[in-house]
């Protein structure tokens, strides 16, 4: 399904369209990675998230378990996590992370994509850079 940009807020199936769209912080996204939960395999979150520091965790909604994205643990400690909500007041997602990579082919930058399962809204509710290498263990972080 294509991506709905007709209305104020973005709606559709294809999150990797949309992060690869959305070209967080001006970077081309190259890898788009939609979190599973490890535990039971599950593809619905609750997700907080501190924007400022670079920090995102998903709860599963099936079984609870909880995972920091990328390298959010290592800022875990200084961020103040919100929760996320659609703007229609939902409060559970599909989750991808996008990552655009540099010359090096090291992560230079992460897009932390959400689709609500209610109304199918996307957004990028935070992105931060990566600063430092390598970087190979985050595509397998989402
Ligand atoms: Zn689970
Ligand atoms: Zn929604």
């Amino acid at each position: 399904m294509a991506i709905d940009t007709s209305g104020q807020h973005w709606r559709g199936e294809d999150m990797t369209d949309y992060l690869r769209r959305f070209r967080a912080g001006g970077h081309a996204v190259e890898e788009v990675v939609e979190s599973v939960c490890a535990v039971c395999s599950g593809r619905s979150f609750r997700v907080a998230i501190d924007d400022e520091e670079g920090c995102a965790e998903r709860v599963c909604v099936a079984c609870g378990a909880g995972v920091y994205l990328a390298d959010s643990a290592a800022y875990a400690d200084e961020a103040e996590l919100g929760p996320c909500e659609c703007p229609c007041g939902a409060d559970t997602f599909a989750v991808a992370l996008g990552f655009a990579r540099a010359a090096d082919r090291e992560v230079r930058w992460i897009s932390v994509g959400l689709r609500c399962l209610v109304d199918g809204t996307l957004g990028v509710y935070a992105d931060w850079k990566i600063d430092y290498s390598p970087t190979a263990h985050l595509l397998t972080s989402a």
